[in-house]
């Protein structure tokens, strides 16, 4: 890549640091956007500051969000004792996306993960366990993925909140094991959620 541009070089290493884009995409974004109209470079930098300056955990449930409340906590259209438990807002997205679930959400910002030095403490646990000390909540459903970090995580909330009484189910499988939530299409969610168990 040095034959042509140390910056163009520099562009695409940026680009390929990024999930999901290989050296290759890497190098043709870089062309692209030396190529482009230089309003249009500036809008796409000023976007990317911007939503990484502006953008913050929901007050309540620990979503990204413009607002010191997101839309769905604000919402008083929403079954606000109904607590679904997520690893991240793409798990949130994936069940909108349903539009059939009325509950609200908490989105751990990650799961447990012991290989990976992941403890309780590293994701938004503290907070779910204080909305349960001041909300009145009738359900906690975990849908954290079903990979070994989500059950490891799912088991150790469930233990977690018995002594307080309230109610936790799990999603019930049928989403395949290690799989994302996101990449999961609506109808098995959708079963996922209708047949949760107590755990
Ligand atoms: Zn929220």
């Amino acid at each position: 890549m040095d034959s042509y541009s140390g910056k163009i070089t520099r562009l695409a290493e940026q680009f390929a640091s990024l999930p999901g884009i290989g050296a290759k995409s890497a190098q043709r974004l870089a062309f692209h956007i030396v190529s482009m109209p230089e309003e249009n470079v500036s809008a796409l930098a000023e976007a990317i500051l911007d939503a990484r300056r502006n953008i913050r955990f929901c007050k309540y449930c620990c979503t990204l969000t413009d607002e010191e409340v997101c839309p769905i906590c604000a919402s008083d259209k929403r079954d606000h004792s109904t607590i679904m438990v997520v690893e991240n807002a793409r798990d949130l997205a994936a069940y909108e996306k349903t539009g059939r679930y009325e509950g609200v959400y908490h989105v751990l910002q990650g799961a447990i993960s012991p290989a990976a030095g992941i403890g309780p403490n590293e994701i938004r646990l503290k907070e779910l366990m204080r909305r349960l000390q001041s909300e009145d909540v009738k359900e906690v459903i975990i849908a954290t993925n079903s990979s070994l970090e989500g059950e490891t995580t799912a088991m150790y909330i469930s233990k977690l909140i018995k002594p307080s009484g309230i109610p936790v189910t799990r999603i019930a499988s049928g989403v395949p094991v290690g799989g994302d939530l996101e990449n999961i299409d609506e109808v098995t969610l959708l079963r996922a959620l209708d047949g949760r168990v107590p755990l």
